[in-house]
């Protein structure tokens, strides 16, 4: 095991203020079983989960409610034992409107999880993975994309490296800051088993700089009989958690445009899924709960919470003390990559990083103006696009024309606009463009099917 500076660095990125000093000294604490969840069937990228529990339904924690529905999909299970009161309508924090499972809690102690592992390391790969496919472990960093799909890469495409990323870019947020901190040495196990799992020569645990106790947990955990783990410091800057950029700057492989990790040997996986396959595999525990950080100038203790799945934006904001401060703006997620939220009735689900509520005074109102050709989004874009222009396609309609100019190698990081003097909605722009390219491929697929 050994520590470095990662060798290489991104063009690009910004660097905002952080406020992370809010609930980084806050240790994680299992919030409280609310009387009543909603959990929602889609908590992950793909098919929503299949229903297969009714009203009336007795369900232990850790019992399935929602069978994965297609390849690109994930199980979902109770978090809590109680009853099925209903199946419900409701919606993400992303506006994905899906059912969702309603139940009233009931704490009698009683789990229904799936047989322990413990003999991971002389256990087949495939029973591996279906254990994590059954457990519907989807990545936590915020993509949602079910795990058991990553870590099945095509023969032709051998993976050699494992990044495990705890850099958590993202101002405001601390819960892989904790994790790490308190569960150093599950994480290293659960890296262990998806270097196990792809036949990995090395694992890379990426972490910003500005987290030397995180280092330092990290580094005790794994300095004993584990071999080919290597610690990657980062400079602190955002987007350092993005895939392809943590990739290049971990191993100076440049992920090809439209392509995928694998295709320059790597797999990237969030702290907290390795440690969702730490307590799916030793523990046979499906994921059912993750750490959310609860934050913001305008909440009266922001904390780290564990918290099952299907639990209120609001529940979270009370158990926290409520708000000392009127509200101006909820965003669920970090405030670079989230998604500003109309209403705390939203449930958690397996991608819920945190919850960040600012008021007033920490919000700026702008009216956004015309570009003033300044070159800044330029020069702050960590993929090397050029976002004026892109900008202005879209603005055009003309979404063919932004296509060409690499509009699908965007990853909403949202660097232009940060720095833009213009105030232009440019990641607004970026994901309506997205949407507009999506709808035309779908259109031609649906053309050449007929
Ligand atoms: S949001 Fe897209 S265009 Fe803007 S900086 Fe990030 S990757 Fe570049
Ligand atoms: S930063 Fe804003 S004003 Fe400057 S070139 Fe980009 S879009 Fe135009």
């Amino acid at each position: 095991m050994k520590t470095v500076s990662a060798p290489y660095q991104f063009k690009g990125g910004i660097h905002p203020d952080y406020h992370k000093e809010l609930a980084w000294k806050s240790a994680i604490e299992r919030m409280p079983n609310p009387s009543e969840l909603t959990v929602p069937m889609s908590q992950h990228l793909g098919a929503p989960a299949k229903v297969c529990v009714s009203p009336g339904d007795a369900v232990k924690k850790g019992s399935l409610i929602g069978e994965q529905n297609g390849f690109i999909s994930a199980s979902v299970h109770a978090p809590v034992s109680g009853t099925v009161k209903a199946v419900v309508q409701s919606c993400s924090a992303t506006g994905r409107s899906c059912q969702a499972v309603v139940i009233e809690s009931m704490d009698d102690g009683e789990t229904e999880y799936f047989e322990p592992i413990v003999e991971w390391l002389h256990t087949h790969k495939e029973r591996l993975r279906n254990r994590i496919g059954e457990a519907g472990i989807a990545g936590m960093g915020g993509a949602g994309f079910p795990t058991r799909v990553k870590l099945s890469p095509p023969h032709d495409k051998p993976i050699d490296t494992v990044i495990l990323n705890g850099a958590e870019c993202e101002p405001y947020l601390t819960s892989d800051y904790r994790v790490m901190l308190e569960h150093a040495d599950k994480i290293c196990i659960g890296a262990e088993i998806i270097q196990h799992i792809l036949g990995a020569k090395t694992v890379r645990i990426a972490i910003e700089d500005n987290k030397p106790d995180a280092v330092r947990a990290m580094e005790k955990a794994c300095a004993q009989e584990r071999q080919g783990i290597e610690i990657d410091i980062l400079p602190t800057g955002y987007p350092q958690g993005s895939e392809k950029q943590q990739i290049y700057n971990i191993t100076g492989r440049e992920v090809p445009r439209g392509g995928l990790p694998m295709d320059v040997g790597c797999v990237v996986e969030n702290v907290g899924t390795s440690l969702a396959i730490y307590e799916a595999v030793v523990h046979g525990q499906p994921l059912i709960e993750r750490v959310i950080t609860v934050t913001g100038e305008a909440v009266e203790r922001p904390a780290n919470l564990l918290v099952p799945f299907g639990t209120s934006y609001r529940k979270l904001v009370e158990h926290c003390g409520g708000v000392r401060e009127s509200v101006a703006k909820v965003i669920s997620g970090g405030p670079m990559m989230g998604f500003a939220v109309g209403s705390l009735e939203i449930p958690t689900g397996k991608t819920t990083s945190g919850l960040v509520l600012l008021p007033s005074g920490c919000i700026q109102q702008f009216s956004s103006q015309a570009c003033i050709g300044c070159g800044r989004c330029v020069d702050a874009c960590p993929m090397g696009l050029v976002p004026s222009e892109l900008s202005q396609f879209i603005e055009a309609d003309d979404i063919e024309g932004a296509e060409r100019i690499a509009l699908m190698d965007c990853i909403e990081c949202g660097s232009c606009a940060f720095v833009c003097p213009a105030h232009r909605p440019l990641v607004q722009h970026m994901r309506r463009g997205k949407t507009g390219v999506m709808a035309r491929r779908a259109a031609a697929d649906a053309q050449t099917r007929k």
